[in-house]
């Protein structure tokens, strides 16, 4: 299994356009969660390439700001038009690297495809407001201008989407990007790499506008640090946010922050169950359970638990779990070792807590090597330390509640407010749950599960999500600067707020 990984994986990077990415000297060893085995290393950048590449990419800013818009934009229809080309090849990359099955793989890469959509047509919307001006003569307006480089620092969960909602949006917005990959998944990124160097080519743009940096913790950090970075968009755990944010925040920086999740659903009595299963299902176990909008928590009322759980664990049943690349398999692997550590300490300790392991929960007998695990569901009986802690594996803690109140004071009970949903086909519930009284998440949603946005709406959260929002919606700002303009026409000069002077 090992060499035909290897020898996909080399045929696959040649033909996404990258060169050989490894060297035995690297530090950096790539590793595919299929089976657990190494793809190859790869040579680590160093501060000072940091520093290098964020001044070549500032370079590259000063040219690219005066471009106009809508030619830019031209940068991202080729994006688009290349992810199209190579969206099976791009799709089974991630699916060997990230360990995602084909079709999450190829859904990945489709979202890269919607986002380079909708960034062509911001390209010629890029656009402020006039203001009326207390001023005889006077006209006021706001101007959106180019930012500057846009660091981006990515999960492994996503390893090609996110970096592709951040700098669709950044491109056409007159912004080059530096982008710092997980290290677990850095042949896509080179993938990306070379897709928006083609794509540039292509457009008659400048080169370099898109530039990867290899290696952990500490090349995102320089990346973090470097003044020359005005917005340092930043995707991963709650952990790096609180790491990332205060060190941005030192030199006035923007940071754009997408953290962890502990997203829940309600189910309610009028709910349709057939429905509802299937939205839990996707889900909670959906990507082995290792989205940031993962379903981790069900808020069931106690008139249909028993009976939804009986019908959950029957449907949890039926899961094929096994390679990514075999096209029936429903649940592939976990990312790692570590992955599979946390997935049984967090089990364990909720039954220490007193919740009932329903299914699930075991080391899944794959062959070949990889963490598979059993997605788990656990009866518990109040939402304890871990139900309220993010363990980035499939584990549904389902709980019971009486009253739609309770329901919303324990989904609101925790420090995350990434993404949530309601089943119910009752109005009234329905509407509070998505009111300023009910769900405190970035994302409410109505009889669909938590998982799988759209590109269109603004994506984020609240609380220890960290309060960023990026992809569709008027998310765009965040990679432009706002100038405001008062402009005189006049042949007085008339002070605001009538003060007189000479
Ligand atoms: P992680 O926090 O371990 O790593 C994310 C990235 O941050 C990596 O590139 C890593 O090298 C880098 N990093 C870590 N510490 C850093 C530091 N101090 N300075 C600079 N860079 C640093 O996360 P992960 O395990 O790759 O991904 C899983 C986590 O990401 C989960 O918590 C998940 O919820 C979250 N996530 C959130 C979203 C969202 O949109 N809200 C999307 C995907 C993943």
């Amino acid at each position: 299994m090992t060499t035909s990984l290897d020898a996909l994986t080399t045929d696959l990077l040649a033909r996404l356009g990258v060169g050989d990415p490894f060297d035995a000297d690297g530090t950096l060893v790539a590793r595919t969660p299929v089976d657990g085995s190494e793809l190859g290393r790869l040579v680590e950048h160093t501060a000072q390439d940091v520093a290098d590449v964020v001044g070549r990419s500032h370079a590259t800013f000063l040219q690219w700001r005066t471009v106009p818009a809508p030619v830019r934009g031209q940068v991202v229809r080729e994006m688009g038009e290349l992810l199209r080309e190579h969206k099976e090849d791009l799709g089974r990359l991630v699916s060997i690297e990230a360990g995602k099955i084909l079709s999450e793989g190829l859904g990945e890469v489709q979202e890269m495809i919607d986002v380079c959509d909708l960034a062509v047509g911001l390209s010629r919307q890029l656009h402020g407001l006039t203001i009326a001006s207390e001023r005889p003569g006077h006209r006021m307006m706001e101007q959106w201008h180019p930012l500057g480089v846009v660091g981006i620092i990515s999960a492994f969960n996503f390893p090609v989407a996110v970096w592709s909602w951040n700098s669709a949006l950044a491109l056409v917005c007159g912004d080059p990007v530096v982008w710092k990959p997980s290290e677990k998944t850095v042949l896509t990124a080179l993938a990306c790499q070379a897709i928006a160097a083609e794509a540039a080519r292509r457009a008659g743009a400048p080169e370099g506008l898109v530039q990867v940096l290899v290696g952990g913790r500490e090349v995102g950090e320089a990346l973090a640090d470097d003044p020359r970075v005005p917005l340092v968009s930043a995707t991963g755990s709650t952990r790096m946010g609180k790491q990332i944010a205060p060190r941005v925040a030192a030199r006035l920086g923007r940071s754009l922050l997408e953290l962890g999740g502990n997203n829940a659903a309600v189910v309610a009595p009028s709910a349709d169950l057939d429905l509802a299963v299937r939205g839990i299902v996707f889900s909670a176990v959906g990507t082995a359970g290792q989205r940031c909008t993962s379903l981790r928590r069900l808020i069931v009322h106690e008139s249909v638990r028993s009976e939804l759980v009986e019908r959950l664990a029957k449907a949890y049943g039926t899961l094929a779990i096994g390679s990514p690349l075999e096209e029936r398999t429903l649940v592939g692997p976990l990312i790692d070792a570590s992955a599979r550590e946390a997935f049984e300490a967090a089990i364990a300790q909720a039954q220490a807590d007193g919740g009932t392991l329903v299914t699930g929960g075991g080391v899944a007998p794959v062959k070949g090597g990889g963490q598979y695990v059993e997605p788990a569901i656990l009866d518990m009986p109040a939402q304890t330390d871990v139900v309220r802690t993010e363990t980035f594996a499939p584990i549904l803690y389902v709980l019971g509640y009486e009253t739609l109140d309770e329901a919303v004071a324990l989904h609101n009970d925790v420090a995350q407010g990434l993404s949530s949903a309601i089943f119910t086909s009752d109005v009234r519930e329905a509407e509070t749950f998505v009111s300023v009284t009910g769900s405190d998440c970035g994302i409410a949603n109505v009889n669909i599960g938590t998982s799988g946005a759209e590109i269109g709406g603004a994506f984020g959260g609240e609380k220890e999500t960290g309060g960023g929002r990026e992809s569709g919606s008027d998310s765009w700002r965040a990679y432009m600067r706002r100038a405001t303009n008062t402009i005189n026409y006049s042949t007085e000069l008339p002070l605001a707020q009538g003060v007189e002077f000479v």
